[in-house]
């Protein structure tokens, strides 16, 4: 199986989460207050940055002090220096108190896109969006209906009411490249840009596991029925909190019936015209997900032989 490859996005985690030490309050309250924390500032659910020539999305102590107290606050980990990061959610007040102070707001998509922020600080925009925007969708208990308030330095709720304890959620999905040994399944949702297609991917369901659902969402989707699935890489996918799981599998099937709910076309392309599609040199103008995409890595690795 081919390495996964550096340059997906989101998945270079570079914190350590002191995860055991969350419920240590005076640990985490020591932190907050370090001169040498640093901050990451949201504004429904858009990374703030200094307006510095580049994207800085790190603020200090003294920059936030002014700002009130935050909406939401999550304990993210210790860098490789033992520098702390939190990630703040702010409400409009404080972001237009800001604003007037040389900040920008932009979404993180287009940063972690377009490579305007160093991988491990997306990769730490994208584990605070994920928190932040759960914080911001379960501010009431599932079970009872009554106001949760967060716990464990950010990263579970508590029900004041009934006690029931809720924790962040991911959500697996899986994205797989089917090929018949010579040539790969792709498909087209209506929502992709013009020309371009990529490898199937659907929402695991409770009940399965990654390789049931990529045969269950295969077959939906293009009629293929298809065997030997195998892990290649996983991606975590911050919009909101997806965990993109990517595999291979194989069909000796050829013939497609497109789900036209879930699909605009799927069809075969061989190995040239998948490399053609990842270079831009297609003949007929069709592309393939950029390399911060999980898909374009499946892609890459038919189109270059190390998948059969
Ligand atoms: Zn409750």
């Amino acid at each position: 199986m081919p390495t996964p490859p550096l340059a997906i996005g989101f998945t270079l985690d570079p914190l350590d989460r002191v995860s055991e030490k969350r419920d240590d309050d005076a640990f985490v309250a020591s932190l907050r207050d370090d001169p040498s924390t640093r901050f990451l500032l949201f504004a429904n659910n858009v990374p703030l940055f200094k307006r510095t020539g580049g994207h800085d999305p790190l603020f200090d102590a003294r920059e936030t002090a002014p700002l009130g107290a935050p909406l939401q606050t999550v304990f993210l980990g210790l860098d490789a220096d033992k520098r702390a990061l939190f990630a703040l959610d702010l409400d409009n007040a404080a972001k237009s108190q800001l604003e007037a102070d040389a900040i920008e707001a932009v979404e993180l998509r287009p940063i972690a896109m377009q490579g305007l922020v160093a991988p491990p600080l997306v990769s730490a925009l994208g584990e605070a969006r994920s928190m932040l925007d759960w914080h911001r969708r379960h501010r009431f208990c599932a079970n009872c209906g009554q106001p949760t308030n967060a716990a464990g330095a950010g990263w579970r709720r508590i029900c004041g009411h009934c006690g029931a304890q809720h924790f962040p959620r991911v959500d697996p999905v899986v994205i797989m490249l089917v090929s018949d040994g010579e040539r790969c399944l792709l498909g087209r949702q209506p929502q992709f840009l013009p020309g371009m297609y990529s490898a199937l991917a659907g929402f695991i369901e409770p009940g399965e596991t990654f390789e049931h659902a990529v045969f269950r969402e295969v077959l939906e989707e293009s009629g293929i029925r298809c065997t030997d699935v195998r892990y290649f890489a996983s991606q975590p996918w911050p919009f909101p909190s997806s965990l993109m799981i990517g595999c291979f599998a194989r069909t000796t099937e050829t013939e497609i019936v497109v789900d036209e709910k879930e699909l605009e076309d799927a069809r075969w392309f061989s190995r040239a015209e998948v490399a053609a599609m990842l270079d831009g040199t297609h003949e007929q103008g069709l592309s393939a997900p950029k390399p911060f995409a999980i898909a374009h890595h499946l892609l890459k690795a038919f189109a270059t032989g190390e998948i059969a």
